[in-house]
């Protein structure tokens, strides 16, 4: 058995509505899954399907409505202040659009920099070596430590988020769409070290991608969403070369179409998702699906595993 790294526990996350005491959006309702040291989550879903509230709340940037997640063996809904900044530098996210998330008025060394002087007891001199081992490391040369971030290019920007995001050396990176601002050369020489970086450090990823093809290169285990849950969930290639589930199979017909290969630009899928609010009764896709039944409206479908052990929530399989 692998070593958990994060272990995620019927998480929800309720938001209320404005103006209302009793309603609710339900943007989390019961998510469980698990992780190992050095596995790649992909997490994909259409917009408005959780993935990124169920990432900020187990980044514990949001307070969870109920359940837990166990990181690196602490619940970290449980930890003081002083714990949980120790458990910040553990896990690190590198955002979409570089040129919003680094500060333009900032130099890189500082940009880099910055959690090394708030989270570690290096001197400057000890922060300037390590500020050059990790331009470096990100294929940047060490002069760019003294220029602006407008001074590059959407890749080069992209790679001096993930010096920062790795400069603490976490144990858990989130990388939200790491890839969605910048050009298809740029895109695929950022997966390339991305890999690289994972396999040299035994990183942990969570990818959040609209891009299919990122998370198909990326990932060992794809999670798929849809209105706050976990649809289907299992080893890449079991569910890339074999999607069970009717949403998943939607989502990912489209893919040998380089040009439809982002999930919101799909024909397969009729209709908007409904409201997160007021989800439909039973199962929650049986608007859309063209295998619903009676029983679709009725029950929702528990999350069951498969001989294959993919897990999955549809009446159409038994365990
Ligand atoms: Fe479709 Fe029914 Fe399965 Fe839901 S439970 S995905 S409606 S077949």
């Amino acid at each position: 058995m692998s070593e958990l790294i994060l272990e995620i526990k019927n998480l929800k996350k309720y938001f209320p509505v404005k103006g209302s005491k009793a309603t609710f959006v339900k943007a989390v309702d019961g998510v469980s899954l698990n992780m190992a040291k050095g596995e790649v989550l992909g997490l994909v879903g259409e917009s408005g399907c959780g993935k990124s509230t169920l990432v900020s709340t187990v980044l514990n940037l949001t307070h969870p409505t109920e359940g837990e997640v166990i990181f690196d063996g602490k619940n970290i809904y449980t930890l003081g202040k002083r714990e949980m900044r120790e458990t910040r530098k553990n896990i690190q996210i590198v955002f979409q659009d570089p040129f919003w998330s680094l500060n333009p008025r900032m130099l890189v060394k500082d940009i880099i920099g910055e959690p090394l002087s708030v989270q570690t007891k290096l001197n400057n001199v000890e922060i300037l070596e390590k500020i050059s081992e990790l331009l470096e490391m990100v294929g940047l040369p060490k002069d760019g430590a003294y220029k602006y971030p407008h001074e590059f290019s959407g890749g080069q920007r992209q790679r001096i988020a993930i010096a920062r995001a790795l400069s603490l050396m976490p144990k858990l990176v989130v990388l939200d769409e790491p890839t969605s601002s910048i050009d298809v050369i740029s895109q695929a020489q950022i997966l390339s070290l991305l890999d690289d970086l994972k396999e040299k450090f035994n990183l942990t990823y969570i990818v959040i991608s609209h891009d299919l093809s990122v998370v198909s290169y990326m990932s060992d285990k794809i999670a798929v969403m849809y209105l706050g849950k976990l649809v289907e969930y299992g080893k890449t290639d079991l569910i890339f070369n074999s999607p069970k589930h009717p949403y998943t199979e939607a989502l990912f017909a489209a893919i040998p179409d380089i040009n439809t290969d982002n999930i919101e630009d799909m024909k397969t899928l009729e209709g908007n998702i409904p409201s997160s609010i007021n989800p439909p009764e039973g199962c929650r896709f049986h608007t859309r699906c063209q295998y619903v039944c009676d029983v679709c409206k009725l029950k929702e479908p528990e999350l069951i595993k498969l001989n294959d052990g993919r897990l999955i929530a549809c009446h159409r399989y038994k365990n």
